[in-house]
């Protein structure tokens, strides 16, 4: 029994590798800011976001050519950099948009070296960065793309506590190479919003585990959600009976005003201790 069990784990486990198969609406498009991208969700060799340079510090000067981002990544980006000043801390970029034609010389050129089966390097189409939606960063105390080291720096202690609350999440976590298809990096930063940036960071999983309930919800409610209700349903998706989630996904929602009203009235639900309606409403998170 306990063997069939563990087979039947495994199964599911196997299944849920990836997100295979075709995903709704915002998780999908390639100019969403929420679109999933990975070896199984690859991004049209076409697709070039709009981008501009984020008026942030780079590593090395010549680096500085490679740290675009799309507009609203750019503008958080700044923000993040410079709620990391006030503390004290100086943040560094170091890549951010690459495209089709950069991704795949890297990938050619990793495989090359260190063969096919190598986590780091995404194929062309597979890489965040190709949405203008990435960052790479290194801090002042550590310059080197090293998870260990840049964990333990008091600049990176404080991302990782602070950095949803300016949209970003850190995409590529210890132990999640199985779900996510690649190695821990410390330093890989996605713009998702502030909405997703929480609700992801406080559900601690990788993106294809939030996807994969997150996309079974309404448009509206994926578009217009805030931080509470969407870490509050998803997580009673994945760690709960689910029945929230089910009731969000059957109320009627016909007309805007309707729209509006479910979201207040299942936010309503989930506000931790402290937070207003109106606080959740505009994703004020602490
Ligand atoms: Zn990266």
């Amino acid at each position: 029994m306990k063997r069939a069990m563990g087979a039947l784990a495994l199964g599911v486990m196997l299944a849920l590798t990836f997100l295979s198969g075709a995903l709704a609406g915002s998780f999908d498009a390639d100019d969403s800011v929420l679109r999933l991208v990975n070896k199984e969700h690859k991004i049209a060799a076409k697709y070039q976001p709009d981008l501009v340079k984020p008026n942030v510090p780079t590593n090395r000067k010549d680096q500085a050519e490679y740290v675009y981002m799309r507009p609203v990544a750019a503008q958080a980006l700044e923000n993040l950099f410079a709620a990391a000043k006030e503390q004290g801390y100086t943040l560094l970029a170091v890549s951010g948009y690459r495209s089709y034609q950069t991704q795949k010389a890297n990938y050619d050129r990793k495989v090359k070296k260190s063969g096919a089966r190598q986590t780091t390097v995404a194929p062309p189409g597979a890489s965040e960065h190709q949405l203008g939606l990435a960052m790479d960063l290194v801090c002042d105390s550590y310059r080197y793309l090293n998870t260990k080291p840049l964990m333990e720096t008091k600049e990176f202690q404080w991302l990782y506590e602070n950095c949803y609350k300016y949209g970003f999440a850190v995409r590529y976590q210890p132990g999640w190479i199985k779900i996510t298809g690649f190695s821990t990096e410390a330093w890989h930063f996605r713009y998702l919003g502030v909405a997703h940036a929480s609700a992801l960071t406080w559900l601690n999983v990788p993106y294809e585990t939030y996807v994969e309930k997150a996309q079974l919800l309404p448009e509206y409610v994926i578009q217009r959600g805030n931080a509470y209700l969407l870490y509050g349903l998803i997580n009673n998706a994945l760690n709960g009976d689910g029945a929230v989630f089910q009731e969000m996904r059957d109320l009627p929602a016909a007309s805007t005003e309707e729209m509006k009203r479910n979201i207040q009235s299942m936010t309503a639900r989930f506000l931790p201790e402290g937070v207003t309606l109106e606080m959740a409403l505009y994703n004020k998170v602490p």
